[in-house]
């Protein structure tokens, strides 16, 4: 489908609708936040009856707008239901089903492996950030981005691009953040916030993590990982383990950097980061995970030394 068609549809299914819900990834990141309260604020000024569905999340992003609206689950349908920043429908967090139980559903995403799951699906593969995509459905609404609407725009542009450091950071990205500076965005506060701040039991789980680093294939892969004990130990809260992964890819002459954290139910998540030409998304689909070429993840299981050897071996083979 010709995405300027799809962009189309979207715009004229969300202005159709009366009850709206909007949903994200689990365990979501500055990017699902942003991008689901961004549009939550957008669908406010239009006046719809309009619901924000969000999973636990890092207390850095307590100082966004309307944070205080979000909701445990959805009802039990809508006219439309949006997800945003999320590549699958098993990937979604919505304990009440709304997303299958709506009338019409659109997928809002930036992920190459988005799986087409929706009604609608807008898909820019190329974008930094779904708040980055998100945009034009906002102007073809006649949104006004705001200040409120812009601090959740960026919070999700920055994160999402490691600060504008990725590849993907277009011109675009930049007029967009000089533009919001102008509506008086704090940008340079939510850089601090989401990037430089650490709780105390994230940067204990960092050196834990530092500590176990350890490399393979001549330096070019880095590995760590904690452990439910660790992440007890620190009483680690959500969102305490986002940035290990980049303590080994910022290491000269790494490659990937593999990232595995033991989870509640005995399965381990795991993170890859690539700096320069190993396609990570290819390693994670081989154990039926997904994400971007530099920034991907999957759930394996134990025990942890096959696991391990598992993801070296398919990870070696592309280096
Ligand atoms: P993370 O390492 O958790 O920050 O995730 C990096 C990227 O990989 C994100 O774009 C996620 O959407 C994607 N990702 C992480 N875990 C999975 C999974 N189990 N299945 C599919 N995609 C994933
Ligand atoms: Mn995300
Ligand atoms: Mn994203």
């Amino acid at each position: 489908m010709n995405s300027q068609i799809e962009l189309d549809n979207i715009v004229e299914v969300i202005n159709r609708a009366k009850t709206i819900g909007i949903f994200t990834h689990v365990s979501p990141d500055g990017d699902a936040i942003g991008s689901s309260l961004g549009l939550y604020l957008g669908l406010k000024q239009l006046k719809k009856d309009v619901d924000v569905v969000v999973d636990e999340y890092s207390r850095c992003f307590h100082f966004l707008p309307a944070r205080e609206d979000m909701k445990e689950e959805g009802r039990k349908e809508y006219d439309l239901a949006i997800a945003l920043d999320c590549a699958s429908q098993s990937r979604l967090f919505d304990p009440n089903d709304s997303f299958l139980h709506s009338k019409v559903t659109v997928s809002i995403d930036h992920h190459a492996s988005n799986t087409y799951f929706a009604n609608f699906n807008y898909v820019e593969d190329e974008s930094p950030a779904t708040c980055k995509t998100l945009i034009k459905v906002l102007k073809r609404l006649n949104v006004s981005i705001n200040k409120e609407i812009g601090e959740c725009l960026m919070a999700g542009i920055i994160t999402d691009s490691g600060g504008f450091r990725y590849s993907t950071v277009d011109d675009e990205t930049f007029e967009f953040a000089a533009q919001m500076l102008d509506v008086g965005v704090p940008i340079s506060d939510i850089y601090y916030r989401t990037f430089d701040v650490k709780t105390k039991a994230q940067f204990e789980l960092s050196s834990i993590a530092t500590s176990r680093l350890t490399f393979y294939s001549k330096d070019r892969i880095a590995f760590t990982y904690i452990t439910m004990e660790d992440l007890k130990k620190v009483k680690a809260a959500a969102g305490d383990h986002e940035g290990i992964v980049n303590i080994g890819r910022n290491i000269e002459g790494v490659e990937v950097s593999i990232f595995l954290r033991e989870d509640e139910d005995g399965t381990y998540k795991v993170s890859f980061r690539s700096n320069d030409f190993v396609d990570v998304s290819e390693v994670a689909k081989m154990f039926d995970g997904g994400g971007h070429a530099r920034a991907a993840g999957c759930t394996i299981d134990p025990p942890f030394e096959v696991a391990v050897k598992k993801l070296i071996k398919e990870t070696v083979k592309r280096l």
